[in-house]
């Protein structure tokens, strides 16, 4: 009986509010006030929060079952999840409705700040079905093509493991030519149907008022393609003369294991098919000591004492290999609300320590986001700051002074720490400069798909990592990068992440570790660090833009200047 006369009542208060809801549609336009505007904000707000938040969840769980398993019905059931969120985002009614009340007034910045995160979102999936449809098509023939597609040499494939290996190790210029080259092939499978994608997505951009498809994804993002360029303008400056440095001690070392000259090194001398990582040529034979280290055990000491426990995380994680399972890495926070989970296949060694810090300092940010705000805005403030506030921490990895301060026995305390130091920094230089050509080259593409891409490539190659081309070629070496086509303007992200990073460490060590050179900083033990990190990184969510929490945590604008800084050689 109480549910039944509760019933009544309800109805008859959405009598009254229809009733007053017409009248109000009886208004002239003008008459329309700010707080009006206000209300239709936060009408439109909860009503999102109650039909697309319980849907984003439900893709994030059955993320997590189908990453875990493995099984095809699991990752069926996700891509349902995904499809039915897609389709509420993407309903043109409740877009135009954003779009009426975004350019109204609204005077609260939190309601103001949700309803322009939330037109981004919309925004984004505004694509007229039909073409969505062939671009989702298209990427996904793209990608099964990279996923089958092996590398033959004389008729025998070859695994993505036994190029690297070759890359490593071979000492006989040709065998590391043939096997290069093989790894490019994929290159000309796919070259047509990614022009072809490249015109769709730009085609996309275009109905919805953008030049091309490069420039609306910064912008669906809140960048701005003439900032990122200009910070890798900046960058590019700050890099070369190190990096020519780290090179030349590196080709030279290169052109002796391979019994040739620094003048006759190409891309296939390097140790990866793209010269993004450094290659392994100083042989400090720390791997063996890395293998001794209970990794999880010391990222719960280390994450505790910093004031960030995350025994929370680690038992709701799922932490080792297991058959079926992605056998990489990702943190991800379920409902905005507590549940913040690690998936990772530990095993003891240098790689997974850098993982598991860095993955774990994901999961921290998410979990200490203020549950204060709404939920539109209860999330990172972008993927650059939670990807740099994860590189911050991964980095301590290779600090001979962090695994010190951790009470480990380094085996020869000063050769371990040169060599881990040397590791780093080279480490940096070469990912930076590989960034620069991923960057320009991907903005390029998407500005002028017609011009010669293949000599586009190259040339990027050429100035910004000072490889030399390989002569008589011209092939489409650039379509074997499976990022263009799965994450597609999104790698600045990454050297964007990496400033971040330095510009959070030497604000720490400037205002919470004393002034200490950034060289020297060591966190461990120190509850400020955390403090630091919740108050100005973590607890804003993304109630701030990522230029405006850059501010507020660092106190100026992201650039290069402190990552270039710990580039130096003391
Ligand atoms: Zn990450």
């Amino acid at each position: 009986m109480l549910n039944w006369h509760r019933g009544i009542q309800l109805f008859c208060v959405l009598v009254l509010v229809g009733l007053w809801m017409m009248n109000i549609d009886g208004l002239s336009a003008a008459a329309t006030s700010a707080e009006d505007d206000e209300q239709r904000a936060r009408r439109f707000i909860q009503r999102h929060e109650s039909t697309i938040a319980p849907l984003e969840i439900e893709v994030n769980r059955h993320w997590w079952t189908a990453n875990v398993s493995g099984k095809d019905d699991d990752y069926r059931r996700k891509l349902e999840a995904e499809t039915k969120l897609n389709m509420a985002l993407a309903d043109p009614e409740a877009f135009a409705e954003l779009k009426a009340i975004r350019a109204g007034q609204i005077a609260d910045p939190i309601v103001r700040r949700q309803i322009d995160v939330l037109y981004l979102q919309y925004l984004g999936k505004q694509v007229d079905p039909e073409l969505l449809k062939r671009i989702v098509e298209k990427a996904n023939l793209i990608e099964q093509a990279f996923n089958v597609h092996r590398p033959r040499i004389n008729g025998k494939e070859l695994t993505d493991n036994e190029v690297r290996r070759v890359l490593r190790i071979s000492k006989h210029s040709a065998e590391r030519k043939a096997v290069w080259e093989a790894s490019k092939t994929i290159g000309s499978v796919v070259e047509k149907d990614l022009k072809e994608l490249v015109r769709l997505r730009n085609q996309a951009a275009r109905k919805l008022g953008f030049g091309d498809y490069h420039k609306m994804q910064l912008y669906l993002a809140e960048q701005d393609q003439e900032q990122v360029l200009r910070v890798f303008d900046e960058l590019d400056e700050l890099t070369r003369k190190p990096f020519r440095q780290a090179k030349a001690e590196i080709d030279a070392l290169l052109a002796k294991q391979c019994n040739t000259s620094v003048e006759e090194l190409r891309p296939w001398h390097y140790h990866d098919p793209f010269f993004q990582e450094s290659p392994d040529v100083f042989h400090e034979g720390s791997e063996a000591f890395y293998s001794t280290l209970d990794v999880v055990k010391l990222c719960r000491e280390f994450f505790g004492g910093i004031g960030l426990p995350v025994e929370g995380i680690l038992a709701r994680s799922d932490l080792y290999e297991k058959k079926g399972k992605n056998p990489h890495a990702f943190s991800l926070d379920i409902d905005r609300a507590g549940d913040v989970r690690v998936l990772a296949n530990v095993v003891p060694n240098r790689q997974w320590l850098d993982t598991m810090l860095h993955e774990l300092g994901h999961a921290v940010y998410s979990e200490n986001i203020s549950r204060k705000l709404p939920y539109v805005l209860r999330t990172e403030a972008h993927p650059l700051t939670t990807e740099g506030v994860a590189m911050m921490f991964g980095r301590l990895a290779d600090d001979a002074g962090w695994l010190e301060a951790m009470g480990v026995k380094l085996p020869d305390a000063e050769r371990f720490r040169a060599a881990a130091e040397k590791r780093r920094r080279n480490a940096l230089l070469i990912f930076s400069r590989w960034c620069q050509v991923m960057v320009r080259f991907e903005a390029q593409l998407y500005a002028n798909p017609d011009q010669d891409l293949n000599k586009l490539w190259w040339d990027l190659v050429e100035k910004y990592q000072e490889v030399k081309r390989p002569e008589d070629r011209n092939l489409p070496d650039y379509a074997a990068k499976i990022h263009i086509v799965s994450a597609p303007a999104y790698y600045h992200n990454y050297m964007f992440g990496e400033m971040f990073a330095s510009q959070l460490h030497h604000t720490i060590a400037r205002e919470v570790l004393g002034g200490v050179h950034p060289r020297k900083a060591v966190y461990v033990g120190n509850k400020g660090v955390g403090r630091f990190m919740i108050e100005r990184v973590f607890a804003p969510g993304l109630s701030m833009d990522w230029n405006a929490l850059t501010r507020h945590a660092t106190g100026k604008d992201l650039g290069p200047a402190d990552f270039a800084a710990d580039l130096q050689v003391d």
